[in-house]
């Protein structure tokens, strides 16, 4: 049987119907979540999903479920999606390009009369980017069982409004409950946001999972002294001793296989005159790896470094680890069927870790889930310049095609 096939411009068009709610003029979208633009563009998705024939319903975290039947619809979903909130100069397809291939998906069921035994479900997550307030990916989150929903309905911006008045000033405080039911499966579809698939010429990426993170503070003791009056032999620099370890943990990065991202981002030293050697130093160090065992290896090296710096300059230390976030690696046979939908469709496509946190990321935690990358221009996103090729983000969309059709109808396991 021939494959069903999405229609490209049919999704291009959409995306650049949805990027001029809120267009900004560098030629990106700002639509920040829960304002009067974020609910212009759910009503847009809303409108488009009853075309499609669809069911809409939504939860109180203000989460879009748009719903195709099945012909078994006691079977639980495959979901599908992504969010429609911005950056404030954001890009025109981070987030809603995941949205519309799922409402895209869809359509071409439609069109080819294409009945799946599940139903399929096309979510839009609310507040996924957390610009307004500081909660990014919350209702994915509450979703999966990570947060309360008061949690996240009483998460204030810098105004003191909250989400849950956010979410019934603009009609998005809806009735069903968050969560707390099975999914079969949940692919989201997203630009990589990065470099590799872009220069490698590949127009899909196959996401294992989503990078992990250990951040430190690092404290360094020394003794404070005169600029002009202390010898250099007689001196415990904390600030010296800092910069030695910045330039350690720096090599620490390019000592392991396949190579982490490690930042020394912010630093503090006291009291931060010209003229008094640095009693204390305190800087940050923020380590990234996909393999949750070689980043905490990659942290052990860490506190070494520094551990031995100290020890030669007779300073004292205190390593502290701030954030742990865990790797994500996702579910087996979603990336199978992701890589399989790419094959036999004839796409390009490899491998790839996901450098940035996505709504996927949480979903993992209670359902199988897996990610499909596509290129952006020059890797640039969170920015109004985004951009990506419609020949990819059509490629992309026929394999979450593919991968959304092989779940919904595979045989019946209940
Ligand atoms: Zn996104």
């Amino acid at each position: 049987m021939k494959k069903p096939k999405i229609d490209g411009e049919r999704l291009w068009a959409s995306l650049m119907d949805m990027g001029r709610i809120g267009a900004t003029p560098g030629g990106g979208s700002g639509r920040i979540a829960l304002t009067d633009l974020d609910r212009e563009a759910r009503d847009v998705f809303v409108d488009w999903s009853r075309e499609a024939g669809c069911a809409v319903r939504i939860d109180r975290m203000g989460n879009i479920f748009a719903r195709r039947a099945g012909t078994d619809d006691a079977r639980p979903p495959v979901m599908t999606g992504s969010h429609l909130d911005t950056q404030p100069l954001g890009g025109k397809f981070d987030g809603v390009y995941g949205v519309l291939a799922g409402l895209e998906v869809v359509r071409t069921l439609n069109d080819a009369s294409i009945e799946t035994e599940a139903p399929i479900d096309v979510v839009v997550w609310t507040d996924e980017e957390g610009v307004r307030f500081q909660s990014s990916m919350i209702a994915s989150g509450i979703f999966a069982g990570m947060y309360d929903l008061d949690h996240g309905l009483s998460s204030a911006d810098s105004n003191g409004n909250t989400m849950g008045g956010e979410l019934e000033r603009i009609g998005y405080a809806g009735p069903e409950p968050v969560g707390g039911y099975p999914i079969d499966a949940f692919f989201e579809a997203h630009i990589e946001q990065g470099p590799l698939l872009e220069s490698e010429g590949k127009s899909v990426g196959v996401v294992l999972g989503a990078q992990g993170k250990r951040c430190f503070r690092v404290t360094v003791e020394g003794e404070e002294g005169h600029a002009g009056t202390l010898p250099m032999d007689q001196r415990r620099d904390a600030l010296l001793g800092a910069a030695r370890m910045i330039d350690a943990v720096n090599h620490v990065a390019f000592s392991h296989q396949p190579r982490p991202v490690i930042t020394v981002g912010a630093i503090r030293a006291r009291p931060n005159s010209p003229n008094t050697i640095s009693g204390r130093t305190e800087f940050t160090i923020d380590s990234r790896h996909p393999d949750g065992d070689l980043l905490a290896a990659i942290g052990d090296d860490l506190r070494r470094v520094c551990a031995e710096i100290v020890d030669e300059a007779g300073l004292g230390l205190n390593v502290e680890q701030s954030t742990h976030r865990p790797t994500v690696t996702f579910d087996p046979s979603c990336i199978t069927a992701i890589r399989e939908a790419a094959e036999e469709r004839g796409i390009s496509h490899r491998d790839i870790y996901s450098a940035a946190g996505h709504d996927a990321c949480n979903i993992s935690l209670c359902a199988p889930t897996g990610m499909i990358f596509v290129p952006c221009e020059n890797g640039i996103s969170h920015n109004e310049k985004e951009n990506a090729k419609p020949e990819d983000l059509a490629a992309g969309c026929d394999v979450l095609l593919g991968a959304v059709l092989g779940r919904a109808n595979r045989e019946n396991r209940r």
